[in-house]
């Protein structure tokens, strides 16, 4: 059986910190141990209640013949996305029984829709925020990215953590003032040297008003 909604992206995501959601996971839920789940951290709360309901269906040690969890991007051409993951949900109980199998079938999809909600880094709730409304733009300044990106077909509103992405938006901000003041240095730098040079040329014109002898002397 496979609880999981349609979509085009057939790339795998890169999961963060999947081992800490297993080690997480475990102590209480010792029977996915020979399983595959694979999801980033900010999920592990999710598939733990997940874990819960497939127990409360089919015992506290589910008879299955097969159980995957993985995540996957919802949007892979947004690059706010990142906060987002949708659960892929596989699942099989050793017998099936039509009832029991629509059960299944039903927390697997909650758990895809909560997937959806919250933020795959922290586990924070995914907000709507839309950049083409100014007071959103004031209140969250990373939203301004998404303005310069509108023109490339990015949509305006958008699912994000606040709070990971204000961080995201000042790392990057201290990293580009780093950077500029670098550059700045550099331009100083050359600025300085051609002023120099324009400055003998120039004299060196000014204070031998004659042919290109001079000139010639001057470049050797
Ligand atoms: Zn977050």
């Amino acid at each position: 059986m496979r609880a999981e909604s349609l979509h085009l992206d057939s790339e795998p995501s890169l999961t963060i910190n999947s081992d800490q959601v297993i080690a997480a996971l475990l102590p209480n839920h010792y029977w996915i141990k020979p399983w595959v789940i694979r999801v980033s951290e900010g999920l592990t709360q999710t598939v733990a209640d997940f874990l819960l309901e497939i127990e409360e269906i089919l015992g506290v040690k589910p008879d299955i013949s097969f159980f995957h969890i993985t995540e996957e991007n919802t949007d892979r051409y947004d690059d706010f996305a990142i906060y987002q993951r949708r659960l892929s949900i596989f699942v099989d109980a050793k017998q099936s029984f039509a009832a029991r199998d629509r059960a299944v079938l039903y927390v697997a999809q909650r758990a895809i829709e909560r997937s959806e909600r919250v933020c795959r880094l922290c586990g924070g709730e995914l907000e709507i925020k839309d950049s083409a409304d100014d007071n959103d733009c004031l209140l969250f300044p990373f939203l301004t990215e998404v303005v310069q990106k509108k023109m490339m077909g990015y949509r305006s509103k958008l699912s994000v953590c606040v709070s990971c992405a204000t961080s995201d938006y000042l790392e990057k901000k201290a990293l580009n003032l780093t950077n500029a003041s670098a550059t700045d240095v550099i331009f100083a730098v050359e600025s300085i040297e051609v002023d120099d040079f324009n400055g003998v040329d120039f004299d060196d014109d000014n204070d031998d008003d004659d042919d290109d002898d001079d000139d010639d002397e001057y470049y050797k």
